[in-house]
C-alpha cells in the first residue's frame, strides 16, 4: 500500500497474465494486491484450472498439469509478497485517479491497476457437451490436438473462420481425418486460409450443419449433425471435438470506460500493455484476440507490471514497501491429502483424508461432517478446497472434513452417487442434509454448517 489508503497497483485476475505481473510488481517492492477472480470469468489461476496437461509452456519437458502450474504461479507471487483477495471484483471506476475498486463489499483505491480478467472460449451448449468436456471436447486445437487420444483418429472442427480453418489443418499432423462443421454454405475465413483448407485432401467440409449432440462412453464417440433446417443429418464417428467459434473476453469491469475493439477486446498500444485510460494497463487474453496462449499472457503481464512500474516512479506514485527478509523463505504449494489409516486416525482432526477416516466419522462423530469428493487433475478442487478448510478452521472444530480422492476410493464415489469433482456433502449424525457441486460461496458452505449447529444447540 502506498499512504496506508491508496495501493501502488492492483491486479484483477490471476491466470497466467496476473500472477506473472503480480511476480514482477512484488519483486520491484510495490506490493501489489492481486484479486484473484472466483466464479465470475472463471476460477481463481483462470483458464488453466480446467485443463490437464499442458505440454507446451517452457520449463517442463514432461508437461505440467494446468492446476499444478497455476498453483506454483500463485505460490510465487505469493512468496514475494504478493497479497491476495480471494473474490471478484464488482465494479471499477476509471473515470479519476485513484481509481476505485470494489470488491467483497470494501472500496479501496489504486494508483495503478492491471486487468488480467482473460477470455472465455464460447460454448455450443448441446447437449452431452459437459460429460465429454475435456473428454474429446477441447476449446484449444494448438493446446491439445498432439495429445494422443488424438492421434490417427477422426477429429472435427466446428467454426468457420480462420481460427477453424487454421485448427483444421493443424489437426491434420495428428488425426487420420479432419471433419469442419461449417454453419453456412461459405467459410468466414480469409480466401488464403479457405483455399489451404479446400485444398487439403485430409479435410472433409461439411456445409450447412449444426452440431446436434454428443454421444459416447467414457471419451467422445459420435458427433450427431443436424441440417439447416435443424433436422438428423450425418452421424459422425469422431474421438475430437475441437470448438473454434471464437472467444469472449471478460471485458464487463471496463465496458464504456476502456476502448475495446469490435469484438470487446481491451485496446491496446501495438505491442505494449498500455490502454487508453493512463495508469491502466491490460494483459493477457483480456487483450489479445489472436495468440491466447498461457506463454503469451504471462509475457504480457510481465511487460504490463514492468510499464506499471515505470509509469508509477515516473509520476513519483509509488511507496515501495522494503522485503524482509531480503530472500523470501521457500513457496508454499498445497500438498496433497494422505488419506489416514487406523494408526494415524485422529477423531478431532479438522480435515483428513480417505475412507478409513470417513467410516469412523460417519458412524461416530456427532458434528456436522462435510465429505469433499475431489481428484488430482480437479482445477476447482484445487479452489475450493482451501476455502472449505478455511471455514472449518473459522469454526474452530465445530465441524469436520473428510477428503475422498475420487482415483483412490472410487466405490465409495460410486455408492455415494458422486458423479463429479468437486462435490461436497454435509452430513450430521450420518443424515445428509446438503449437497453442492462445483465451487461455492465459502459463506454459503459456512452459513450450512452455522444453520446445523443452531439446530443442535
Ligand atoms: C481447456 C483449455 C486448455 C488450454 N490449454 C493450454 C495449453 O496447453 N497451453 C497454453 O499455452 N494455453 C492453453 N490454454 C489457453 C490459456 O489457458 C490462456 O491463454 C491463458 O490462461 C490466458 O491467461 P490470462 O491470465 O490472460 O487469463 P485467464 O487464464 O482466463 O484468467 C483470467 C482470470 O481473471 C479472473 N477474473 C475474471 N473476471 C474477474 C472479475 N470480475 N474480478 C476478478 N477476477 C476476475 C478469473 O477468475 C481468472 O483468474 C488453454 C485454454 C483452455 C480453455
Amino acid at each position: 500500500m502506498s499512504d496506508g489508503s491508496i495501493e501502488n497497483l492492483v491486479v484483477i485476475g490471476s491466470g497466467p497474465a496476473g500472477t506473472t505481473a503480480a511476480i514482477y510488481a512484488a519483486r520491484a517492492n510495490l506490493a501489489p494486491l492481486l484479486i484473484t477472480g472466483y466464479q465470475d470469468g472463471g476460477i481463481p489461476g483462470g483458464q488453466l484450472m480446467t485443463t490437464t496437461h499442458v505440454e507446451n509452456f517452457p520449463g517442463f519437458p514432461d508437461g505440467i498439469q494446468g492446476p499444478d502450474l497455476m498453483d506454483r504461479c500463485r505460490a510465487q507471487a505469493e512468496r514475494w509478497g504478493t497479497r491476495l483477495i480471494e473474490a471478484d471484483v464488482e465494479s471499477l471506476d476509471l473515470s479519476s485517479r485513484p481509481f476505485t475498486v470494489t470488491v467483497d463489499g470494501r472500496t479501496l483505491r489504486t494508483q495503478a491497476l492491471i486487468l488480467a480478467t482473460g477470455a472465455r472460449a464460447n460454448r455450443l451448449h448441446r447437449p452431452g457437451e459437459d460429460t465429454f468436456w475435456s473428454r474429446g471436447i477441447s476449446a484449444c486445437a494448438i493446446c491439445d490436438g498432439a495429445t494422443p487420444q488424438f492421434r490417427d483418429a477422426e477429429l472435427a472442427v466446428v467454426g468457420g473462420g480462420d481460427s477453424a480453418c487454421e485448427e483444421a489443418v493443424y489437426l491434420t499432423k495428428y488425426g487420420s481425418r479432419v471433419h469442419l462443421i461449417v454453419r453456412r454454405g461459405e467459410l468466414r475465413a480469409s480466401r488464403a486460409m479457405a483455399d489451404r483448407v479446400l485444398a487439403n485432401p485430409r479435410i472433409t467440409v461439411h456445409w450447412n450443419r449444426q452440431v446436434g449432440h454428443l454421444s459416447g462412453a467414457d471419451w467422445l464417440e459420435a458427433l450427431h449433425l443436424l441440417d439447416a433446417a435443424g433436422e438428423p443429418a450425418e452421424v459422425l464417428s469422431v474421438r475430437g471435438l475441437f470448438y473454434a467459434i471464437g472467444h469472449t473476453p471478460n471485458t464487463r469491469l471496463v465496458q464504456e470506460q476502456l476502448q475495446l475493439d469490435a469484438a470487446g477486446y481491451v485496446v491496446v498500444r501495438p505491442g505494449g500493455p498500455e490502454t487508453s485510460i493512463e495508469g491502466v494497463f491490460a494483459a493477457g487474453d483480456v487483450a489479445d484476440p489472436q495468440w491466447r496462449q498461457a506463454i503469451t499472457a504471462a509475457a504480457s503481464g510481465c511487460q504490463a507490471a514492468l510499464a506499471a512500474e515505470r509509469w508509477l516512479s515516473h509520476h513519483d506514485l509509488a511507496v515501495t514497501v522494503a522485503r524482509e527478509p531480503v530472500d523470501p523463505v521457500a513457496a508454499d504449494l498445497p500438498q496433497p491429502t494422505t488419506p489416514v489409516t487406523e494408526a494415524s486416525f485422529d477423531p478431532a482432526a479438522l480435515w483428513q483424508g480417505g475412507s478409513y477416516a470417513l467410516r469412523r466419522l460417519y458412524h461416530e462423530s456427532d458434528r456436522p461432517l462435510l465429505v469433499v469428493y475431489t481428484s488430482p487433475s480437479c482445477g476447482p478442487c484445487h479452489v475450493f478446497k482451501p476455502q472449505l478448510k478455511r471455514v472449518l478452521s473459522e469454526l474452530g472444530g465445530a465441524a469436520q472434513g473428510v477428503e475422498i480422492d475420487l482415483e483412490v476410493d472410487p466405490d465409495i464415489a460410486a455408492q455415494a452417487g458422486v458423479t463429479g469433482t468437486p462435490t461436497v456433502q454435509l452430513f450430521l449424525r450420518k443424515d445428509l442434509k446438503q449437497q453442492w457441486r462445483g465451487v461455492q460461496q465459502r459463506r454459503v458452505v459456512r452459513e450450512a454448517i452455522e444453520g446445523l449447529l443452531a439446530g443442535v444447540a
